[in-house]
């Protein structure tokens, strides 16, 4: 049987939009130690802007880059491809050629064929297996100011040949700062966990203060470290979005979902779900566990 103070928590918690699924849920948010924190869609907002695309190679143009990235985009549920789409849409292009046997390429990005031509788009990883350099991309000074001002940047593959680069911003969300502040005060150490590029997080990492970070993994790499961390400093907590998340949520001592737009993997693998996805909240529920813990209720 539940403590009545525990089920006097959870209900308060519901009140302001957190779904606590267990009594053992609440007390690990009581205990929490260390919180790991997805970047993209959990400290972010999870919608990016598209701010620069460039063609590049002899035989592609603007136009034609814009058509097949939204061709690729129009079939990938990353938060990257809705903004991608918009943006072709924007500059009049509709995504109307098939695209056969698309792909999503774990950590790295998504592919797909369009009329004979194998399209790839995602991130630096990609580019490395391909051998693109960012010498046959832009100006040394372009990407740099790209980089310094934290866009993360993507590279577009025609059969295995660089044919365009984009960067694109998904700005934090309003409460993160705040969010920090408040588990610093708690005393919980803070981890970014993302499949984003090192300079991204490091953008990110800058804006947000102290925080352990992460980058450039896989699911499994969340899983991986997550574990470790948990062995060397106690009770974890762990937040995210994604589909991707669901295997790092598991393995937490607490696995939280972020609600609105999250995947529904998440919400079903997660032992607490943020309704409201202000991360405030999710600060109120750990100091909420924490005072049934010292039975202060
Ligand atoms: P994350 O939630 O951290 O973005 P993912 O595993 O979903 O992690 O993706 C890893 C990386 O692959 C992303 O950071 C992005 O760079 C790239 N990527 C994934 N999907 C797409 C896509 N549809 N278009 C472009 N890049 C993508
Ligand atoms: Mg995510």
């Amino acid at each position: 049987s539940t403590p009545v103070a525990t089920t006097c928590a959870i209900a308060r918690a519901a009140k302001m939009g957190l779904i606590v699924k267990s009594g053992s849920a609440l007390e690990a948010l009581g205990k929490l130690k260390v919180l790991a924190l997805d970047k993209t869609g959990t400290l972010t907002e999870g919608h990016f802007q598209v701010i620069d695309v460039r063609a590049l190679g002899q035989n592609m143009d603007l136009a034609r880059l814009l058509h097949w990235i939204a061709c690729i985009e129009s079939q990938s549920s990353h938060p990257l491809a809705a903004s991608l789409v918009a943006y072709a849409k924007l500059h009049g292009i509709a995504p109307l050629d098939k695209v056969e046997g698309f792909e999503v390429l774990a950590g790295e990005g998504v592919c797909g064929v369009i009329s004979g031509h194998t399209v790839h788009i995602g991130n630096e990883r990609l580019a490395r297996r391909f051998s693109w350099t960012e010498d046959d991309a832009l100006e040394p000074a372009l990407m740099e100011s790209w980089r310094n001002q934290g866009w993360s940047i993507s590279w577009v593959g025609q059969d295995e040949n660089l044919a365009g680069i984009f960067c694109a911003g998904d700005p934090l969300r309003v409460e993160a700062q705040e969010f920090v502040q408040i588990m610093k005060r708690c005393g919980v150490h803070l981890v970014m966990l993302t499949g984003d590029s090192l300079a991204a997080a490091t953008m990110t990492q800058k804006k947000l203060g102290e925080l352990e970070v992460h980058a450039q993994l896989f699911p499994q790499d969340k899983v991986d470290i997550l574990s470790r961390i948990k062995t060397r400093l106690g009770c974890t907590g762990m937040v995210g979005d994604g589909i991707n998340d669901a295997p790092a949520l598991a393995v937490a001592d607490v696995g939280i979902a972020m609600g609105v737009a999250g995947s529904a993997v998440a919400m079903e693998t997660a032992d607490v779900a943020l309704m409201t996805n202000d991360l405030r909240q999710l600060a109120a529920a750990v100091k909420l566990g924490r005072r049934v813990r010292w039975k202060i209720w």
